[in-house]
């Protein structure tokens, strides 16, 4: 068995019926690069950048710093593209004894609802430019794109392009080399997905952070033991969100990703290969197993199935609907 999964490693991820799948990995530090391609992905979908910010006693990494990691992550991958993340911090990934807003955190009775990702980023400016100017110099060495979490207002939109057009300008002005990079917004707030037509029009790709949109939709604190059996992914609220905004962005020929743990389980291989989607994100353990899975589905047929499977009225029913389509296969 070990032997058939190394040998998929190289094996082109093609479904049945002759799609090309993209199958890229999540890495939280520019080390994990060498997982990403010993496991064979086509590069980089999520580089949690956050990382670079915690454990540090309260120091924020500086902007050459993270240029240096970021780099680092572009030239490991040799070619292959490298989706960095802006900080994420707040919620489950707290800073530790932060100098600035970040004290707050300790206080706030609701820290996934709070200043976190770029809401955090977007009340730090200086920090937030100097992460941007990081990312944009590292774009010199390799293909990047940028990928911003947590957007639910056009509002946030528009202040993130403008960091972003400034970081750029005080680059230019400063003479220093950087690269073009795609940015992409994460879907992961349902009101997001909601009025993802007005998002698209700013972007060049999406992301959909199904680990959040599943919190957010189902009113379930990620980090909360109490109701962690209440979290659940095949939630028909949660399945319609994800096959909304996968369609709304096809039909406007924008890229659309999913990189939370839906993407690396392969229980939802087939339904999301059956909504359109050509591009998963995952911990580098799990692209042999979405891989051997995708290889072996045939989308038009699972693109008849997928209505079935949303119009289910309860989670068990969904999950239930999918596992005989499945079984039905073997
Ligand atoms: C997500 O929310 O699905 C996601 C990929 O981001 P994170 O898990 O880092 O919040
Ligand atoms: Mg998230």
């Amino acid at each position: 068995r070990r032997a058939v999964l190394a040998r998929l490693r190289h094996t082109p991820a093609v479904t049945r019926d002759g799609e090309q799948v993209e199958l890229l990995a999540n890495i939280e530090m520019p080390g994990d690069a060498a997982a990403a391609l010993q496991a064979g992905a086509a590069g980089i979908g999520l580089f949690r950048s956050e990382f670079l910010f915690m454990n540090r006693d309260g120091q924020l990494p500086s902007e050459d710093e993270q240029y240096e990691a970021y780099r680092t992550a572009v030239e490991a991958m040799h070619g292959l593209p490298v989706t960095i993340r802006t900080v994420d911090v707040g919620a489950d990934k707290a800073l530790d004894r932060m100098s600035t807003n970040e004290l707050r955190h300790e206080h706030v009775l609701n820290p996934a609802l709070g200043l976190r990702a770029i809401r955090w980023s977007l009340s730090e400016p200086a920090m937030f430019r100097a992460q941007l100017r990081a990312i944009l110099r590292a774009a010199a060495h390799g293909p990047v794109k940028l990928l911003i979490p947590m957007l639910a207002h056009l509002s946030e939109v528009r202040r993130t392009l403008e960091a972003l057009a400034r970081a750029r300008q005080q680059l230019a002005e400063a003479g220093r080399a950087f690269g073009a990079v795609e940015v992409g917004a994460m879907i992961e707030v349902p009101a997001a997905a909601l009025v993802l037509p007005a998002f698209l029009r700013h972007f060049d790709f999406v992301s959909i952070g199904t680990n959040d949109l599943i919190q957010y939709t189902l009113a379930i604190d990620r980090a909360d033991d109490s109701v962690a059996h209440l979290y659940d992914p095949w939630h028909p609220a949660v399945l319609r969100l994800i096959a909304q905004s996968i369609e709304q962005a096809r039909s406007v020929g924008r890229s659309v990703s999913v990189c939370g743990e839906m993407a690396g389980d392969p229980s939802f291989t087939e339904l999301l290969l059956g909504m359109g989607l050509r591009s998963f994100s995952m911990h580098p353990s799990q692209v042999v197993a979405v891989k051997e899975r995708l290889l072996a589905t045939d989308t038009r047929e699972w693109a008849r199935r997928v209505e079935s499977i949303l119009s289910a009225e309860s989670p068990e029913r969904a999950c239930q609907a999918a596992a005989t389509l499945m079984a039905a296969e073997a």
